[in-house]
């Protein structure tokens, strides 16, 4: 949800959608934010107040995307230590239950020295900082580059890496099917969630980010679908939804608003997939058809047909 109009009107959009989770910027996702950058504290009393009337429940943060905390040169790295000593701030005065970060690019060095610099830079960025109950979840990517966190082992030695810290991990079904890990059949669903809870116990896993993917499997490329118009497609998608093993788990999308309404046609679809029917917000645009365009349906039809 975006915070443009501030942190209470956000759960205000989450509330028209009919959410029941929400995921928001505690800051702009692209851009530094000043040093020491704090929530106004009647503005957190507020947000956390309304959020409490309206029964949202979790409240997840994303950190800024430019943080690395594996950066191996000291700039990039001091950066990424106080911004995310900011997301910290700003997530446990908002109250949050979760704050979601990659874990990041580790550039030419090895892996191991990355998830190292990984943990002395978590460490040192939660010093003496009181969380509550917040938990920092890393989440799983594409393996686009030199990014860190793309194999489910890679994540397990952050988790021990990090082990003082209250640490989880967040899954994207976007990133989880570029990086290889067949989700698109049964079968392959099935021996994923094996190997999370065998390698680092799905208790950990607190957060599921529902992506369909515009990128083929095993592309180590991450670009983000609406739901099922990607390369996964709405089967594959409802039994990640329904899977046992992910049950209780705050599911949140992260798709493209390429047009009016995109929101909360994913939303319904995510609904619809988990067996709860789902009406389109009052005010909301009508459209002609009840779906996603019919046009973007032949594209992907034609584009299938043609590989
Ligand atoms: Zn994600």
């Amino acid at each position: 949800m975006s915070i443009a109009r501030g942190f209470p009107e956000s759960l205000e959009l989450a509330r028209r959608l009919r959410s029941t989770a929400l995921q928001i910027f505690s800051a702009s996702p692209r851009m530094w934010a000043g040093p020491g950058r704090k929530v106004d504290s009647a503005e957190a009393s507020e947000f956390r107040l309304r959020r409490e009337e309206l029964g949202l429940a979790p409240l997840v943060i994303h950190a800024n995307y430019l943080i690395n905390l594996a950066a191996p040169d000291d700039r990039t790295r001091a950066l990424s230590v106080a911004g995310f000593r900011g997301e910290l701030e700003r997530a446990a005065a908002l109250g949050a239950d979760f704050l979601v970060v990659h874990p990041g690019s580790r550039r030419e060095s090895p892996i191991e020295a990355a998830i190292d610099r990984i943990a002395s830079s978590m460490e040192q960025a939660a010093r003496g900082l009181d969380l509550g109950s917040l938990l920092i979840l890393v989440e799983i990517t594409a393996g686009q580059g030199s990014a860190v966190g793309s194999r489910i082992e890679e994540l397990r030695e952050i988790l021990k890496a990090c082990a003082p810290l209250p640490m989880g991990v967040c899954l994207d079904t976007a990133h989880l099917f570029a990086a290889g890990y067949p989700i698109q059949t049964q079968e392959g669903l099935d021996r994923t969630m094996e190997a999370i809870g065998r390698e680092i116990g799905m208790d950990r896993v607190r957060v599921v980010h529902v992506n369909d993917s515009k990128a083929a499997f095993g592309s180590r490329v991450d670009r983000h679908e609406h739901l099922g118009l990607g390369q996964i497609g709405l089967e594959a998608m409802g039994r990640v939804v329904n899977h046992p093993a992910l049950a209780g788990r705050a599911f949140i999308l992260e798709t493209p608003i390429d047009r009016p309404g995109d929101d909360w046609r994913n939303v319904r679809a995510l609904w619809r997939l988990a067996g709860v029917q789902w009406k389109r917000p009052a005010g909301a645009p009508a459209t002609q058809s009840d779906g996603f365009p019919a046009r973007r349906r032949v594209a992907r039809a034609v584009q299938s047909q043609t590989r």
